[in-house]
Protein backbone atom coordinates (compact mmCIF):
# COMPACT_ATOMS: atom_id res chain seq x y z
CA UNK A 1 0.00 0.00 0.00
CA UNK A 2 1.51 3.31 -1.07
CA UNK A 3 1.83 5.81 2.21
CA UNK A 4 2.68 9.68 1.97
CA UNK A 5 5.19 11.36 3.70
CA UNK A 6 4.62 14.88 4.73
CA UNK A 7 8.00 16.49 3.55
CA UNK A 8 8.06 19.71 5.85
CA UNK A 9 8.57 17.32 9.31
CA UNK A 10 9.93 14.08 7.76
CA UNK A 11 13.75 13.48 8.23
CA UNK A 12 13.69 10.63 5.56
CA UNK A 13 12.89 13.66 3.21
CA UNK A 14 15.99 15.71 4.11
CA UNK A 15 18.36 12.36 3.46
CA UNK A 16 16.48 12.62 0.25
CA UNK A 17 17.61 16.07 -0.50
CA UNK A 18 20.86 15.49 0.65
CA UNK A 19 21.35 12.29 -1.36
CA UNK A 20 20.18 13.72 -4.53
CA UNK A 21 22.06 17.11 -4.17
CA UNK A 22 18.99 18.76 -6.64
CA UNK A 23 19.68 21.90 -7.26
CA UNK A 24 17.84 25.07 -7.79
CA UNK A 25 14.88 25.24 -9.35
CA UNK A 26 14.33 21.70 -8.59
CA UNK A 27 12.52 20.69 -5.28
CA UNK A 28 11.98 17.78 -3.71
CA UNK A 29 8.33 18.12 -3.11
CA UNK A 30 6.69 14.55 -2.04
CA UNK A 31 7.43 11.64 -0.74
CA UNK A 32 5.38 8.46 -0.99
CA UNK A 33 6.42 4.76 0.06
CA UNK A 34 5.20 1.09 -0.76
CA UNK A 35 6.09 -1.24 2.35
CA UNK A 36 4.48 -4.00 0.76
CA UNK A 37 6.83 -3.70 -2.66
CA UNK A 38 9.69 -2.28 -0.68
CA UNK A 39 9.63 1.13 -2.81
CA UNK A 40 10.07 4.85 -2.74
CA UNK A 41 8.54 7.08 -5.27
CA UNK A 42 9.96 10.68 -5.08
CA UNK A 43 8.13 13.07 -7.07
CA UNK A 44 10.25 16.77 -8.16
CA UNK A 45 9.23 19.65 -9.41
CA UNK A 46 10.18 22.90 -10.09
CA UNK A 47 8.44 26.30 -9.20
CA UNK A 48 6.24 28.31 -11.65
CA UNK A 49 8.06 31.03 -13.73
CA UNK A 50 11.56 29.23 -12.91
CA UNK A 51 14.19 30.03 -15.66
CA UNK A 52 16.32 26.92 -16.93
CA UNK A 53 19.62 27.49 -18.92
CA UNK A 54 18.86 27.21 -22.61
CA UNK A 55 20.88 23.44 -23.26
CA UNK A 56 21.98 25.76 -26.51
CA UNK A 57 23.63 28.55 -25.50
CA UNK A 58 23.05 29.01 -21.60
CA UNK A 59 20.11 32.05 -22.05
CA UNK A 60 18.16 31.77 -18.86
CA UNK A 61 14.61 30.39 -20.60
CA UNK A 62 10.56 30.20 -18.78
CA UNK A 63 9.97 27.11 -19.02
CA UNK A 64 7.14 26.67 -22.41
CA UNK A 65 5.66 23.63 -21.58
CA UNK A 66 6.66 20.12 -19.57
CA UNK A 67 6.50 16.47 -19.76
CA UNK A 68 5.53 14.35 -16.94
CA UNK A 69 8.40 11.44 -16.79
CA UNK A 70 9.37 8.93 -14.96
CA UNK A 71 13.06 7.14 -13.55
CA UNK A 72 14.50 3.97 -12.15
CA UNK A 73 16.99 5.60 -9.58
CA UNK A 74 19.45 3.19 -7.92
CA UNK A 75 17.48 2.05 -4.83
CA UNK A 76 17.56 3.68 -1.55
CA UNK A 77 18.42 1.43 1.29
CA UNK A 78 17.64 -1.69 -0.73
CA UNK A 79 14.26 -0.55 -1.70
CA UNK A 80 12.92 0.37 -5.32
CA UNK A 81 13.44 3.93 -6.19
CA UNK A 82 11.32 5.86 -8.55
CA UNK A 83 11.64 9.46 -9.63
CA UNK A 84 8.91 11.38 -11.15
CA UNK A 85 9.06 14.78 -12.40
CA UNK A 86 7.50 17.43 -14.81
CA UNK A 87 10.75 17.78 -17.40
CA UNK A 88 10.18 21.27 -19.10
CA UNK A 89 11.19 22.28 -22.75
CA UNK A 90 12.43 25.96 -23.02
CA UNK A 91 11.51 28.20 -26.29
CA UNK A 92 15.30 30.22 -26.14
CA UNK A 93 14.34 33.64 -27.99
CA UNK A 94 18.07 33.82 -28.85
CA UNK A 95 18.52 30.13 -30.72
CA UNK A 96 14.43 30.71 -32.11
CA UNK A 97 14.49 26.55 -30.50
CA UNK A 98 12.28 24.99 -27.96
CA UNK A 99 14.37 22.21 -26.01
CA UNK A 100 14.03 19.76 -23.90
CA UNK A 101 16.18 20.78 -20.77
CA UNK A 102 18.45 18.30 -19.31
CA UNK A 103 18.05 16.66 -15.83
CA UNK A 104 20.65 15.52 -13.89
CA UNK A 105 19.42 12.70 -12.50
CA UNK A 106 18.51 10.83 -16.14
CA UNK A 107 22.37 11.44 -17.21
CA UNK A 108 23.96 8.04 -16.48
CA UNK A 109 27.49 9.83 -15.41
CA UNK A 110 25.81 11.03 -11.99
CA UNK A 111 24.26 7.40 -11.28
CA UNK A 112 28.26 6.45 -10.48
CA UNK A 113 28.59 8.68 -8.13
CA UNK A 114 25.02 7.81 -6.04
CA UNK A 115 26.36 4.53 -6.23
CA UNK A 116 29.32 5.66 -4.19
CA UNK A 117 27.05 7.62 -1.70
CA UNK A 118 24.42 5.22 -0.67
CA UNK A 119 27.08 2.47 0.11
ZN1 LIG B 1 19.64 29.42 -26.59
Amino acid sequence: MWTSLSHNENLISDLFNVALALEEPWKLTHIEYDDQDESWSLFIDFERGALFPCPNCGAACKAYDAEKKMWRHLDFWNWKTYMHARVPRTHCKSCNKVMLVPVKWSRPKCISRWTNATV
